[in-house]
Order: C-alpha cells, then structure tokens, then sequence
C-alpha cells in the first residue's frame, strides 16, 4: 500500500524505543523526514545514527528532550523547522504506564500520572501547532491505551488518564477539523515493549528458569487476549501510519483498536 508520505515531515515523541522506534522506521521506509524525540541521550544517538545511516542525514534529526517540558517541546519545534522547514505529521507516543491499585496510589502518583498523559500530548501539540497548520494533509495521531475504554483495577491511575486523553482527542479532533488537521488515536491493548522487556527481566531475576516464551505466553493468556499473543511496535506502526497519512483523508476524532481482540465490547 502506498500511504503517500514521501517527504512528508513526521514528528515522533519517544521515537527511539519499541511502538515510537517501529513508527520511525516505517515512516522512513515510506519516505518521510523524520524528526523524533526522546530523554536518553545514548539511545537516542544510537537510533538516530542508525537512521542516519540507513537514510541519510539530510532526511533524520534526533532531540534529547522530555515531552512534559514545554520549554523543550519549542525548542524542539524550532530544530524541526530549521532543518525540514515545517511539520505534517506529528505522532504523540512518548510515556508508559503505570502498574498499581487503588491501596497503592498516592495522591501525588495520581497527579503525575494525570499530568504525564495529558501534557505529553498538550505540550508538543502546542508547539508543532503552527507547522501543522501550514502543513500538508496534517495528522496528529495519539498512541493510547485500550485501558481508556476497558479499565484495569490494577493500572487505576493509567486507566483513568487514558480515558481522559479518549476524550482530549475527539475534542482536538472538533478544534482542528477547520484548520484541515486531523486528530486520532490507536487504542493498544499489550504490544512487546521495553516496558514489558523490563517487567519480564524483573521476573526473570526473581525466577532464572523462567523463558521469555513462557513469561509472555502466560501473560497473553492471563489477559484472555483472543489472538493468543502479544502484538510486536511493526502491527502498532501500521495503524499509526494509516492514521498519520493521506490513506485515512476522511478519519478524524477516532481510534484504531490494536489489541489482538482483547476488547470485550462491541
Ligand atoms: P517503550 O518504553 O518501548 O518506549 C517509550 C519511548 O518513549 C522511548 O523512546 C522513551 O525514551 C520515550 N519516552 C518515555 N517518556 C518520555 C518523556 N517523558 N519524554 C520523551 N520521551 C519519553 O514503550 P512502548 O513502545 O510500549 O510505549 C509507547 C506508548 O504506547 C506509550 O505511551 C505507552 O504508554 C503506550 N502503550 C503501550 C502499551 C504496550 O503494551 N506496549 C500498551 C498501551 C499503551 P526515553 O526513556 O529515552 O525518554
């Protein structure tokens, strides 16, 4: 399929690790600029270099910054449009969720949480903003949960965020239909992931035989997930792709669910 993003400009916040390095990579196969974000220097020059390597350097710019630091975000949409001119796509991934119950959540872990899902797409958005608006099919596309329409009692905080961010959507899905910029989102329910690299690795030290294959076959069937695994950042991509691009010309203030069927309504 030919989403037709050749030298389009994409923007991808935590685009050097799992979901947001699959996205990037897509987006530069399908021959888009792409500018991408994260807070580990380290990883991100590594990802950028091999990037860079791949698709030269003219087409990849990489910024150490952290989505909730306004300051950084400007910054970040002035280095996008020094070196592309502009911005036609920008891809609202960066975070992780947040694994506790309502025991164990503190009144200050609810406002971080609260404050990481909402202005890790308030704040780029914000600041990409001007360059979408002269930007050619633009297309803001939010990587959300499933959890925001099928809460967990034991990810409370994130469930609650996340059904909030549903909501932020379709309002700046309304906002921006005038000024021709699309909004959507993708509703993941368990992709492999560092996050879930890190909670195997946690319960490898605490269980040496444990194989990966097992850990994440018994965490596919312990959430009843219909299509017996995990979904892999490539089936995630996909979707945020089709969202991102002119493919999707008449699609806005929705969501894609990529959860293998493990949504329970209709
Ligand atoms: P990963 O941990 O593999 O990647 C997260 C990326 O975001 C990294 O590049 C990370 O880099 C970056 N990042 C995290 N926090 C910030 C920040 N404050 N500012 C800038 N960059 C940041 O996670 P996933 O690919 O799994 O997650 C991608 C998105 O999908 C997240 O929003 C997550 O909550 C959501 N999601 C994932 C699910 C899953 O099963 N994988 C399920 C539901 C939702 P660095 O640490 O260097 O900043």
């Amino acid at each position: 399929m030919d989403y037709r993003l050749a030298n389009r400009v994409a923007v991808v916040t935590g685009g050097t690790s799992g979901i947001g390095l699959a996205v990037t990579n897509l987006l530069l196969a399908e021959g888009a600029n792409v500018a991408l974000c994260a807070r580990d220097a380290a990883r991100l020059k590594a990802v950028v270099d091999d990037c860079v390597a791949r698709h030269g350097a003219d087409r990849v710019l990489g910024m150490e910054a952290d989505v909730r630091d306004k300051a950084a975000m400007a910054l970040f949409a002035q280095g996008v449009e020094a070196k592309f001119g502009g911005a036609d796509i920008l891809i609202n991934n960066a975070g992780q969720g947040r694994m506790s119950n309502f025991a164990d959540t503190a009144d200050e872990v609810w406002t971080d949480e609260l404050d990481l899902k909402f202005f890790s797409i308030i704040h780029p958005t914000r600041a990409f903003l001007p360059l979408l608006e002269r930007g050619r099919d633009a297309a803001i596309v939010c990587t959300n949960a499933l959890l925001a329409v099928r809460p967990e009692a034991y990810m409370i905080a994130t469930s609650a965020a996340r059904a909030g961010v549903l909501n932020l959507v379709k309002s700046l899905a309304n906002d921006f239909a005038g000024k021709n910029i699309r909004v959507n989102s993708v509703l993941i329910g368990l992709v492999e992931s560092n996050q879930w690299e890190r909670r195997y690795q946690a319960a490898l030290a605490a269980d040496p035989k444990v194989t990966r294959d097992a850990w994440f076959g018994a965490l596919a069937r312990s959430r009843h997930i219909p299509l017996g695994r995990l979904g892999k950042p490539e089936e995630a991509a996909q979707a945020i792709i089709f969202l991102a691009s002119p493919a999707s010309s008449y699609v806005t203030g929705t969501t894609i669910d990529v959860s293998g069927g493990q949504a329970s309504h209709v």
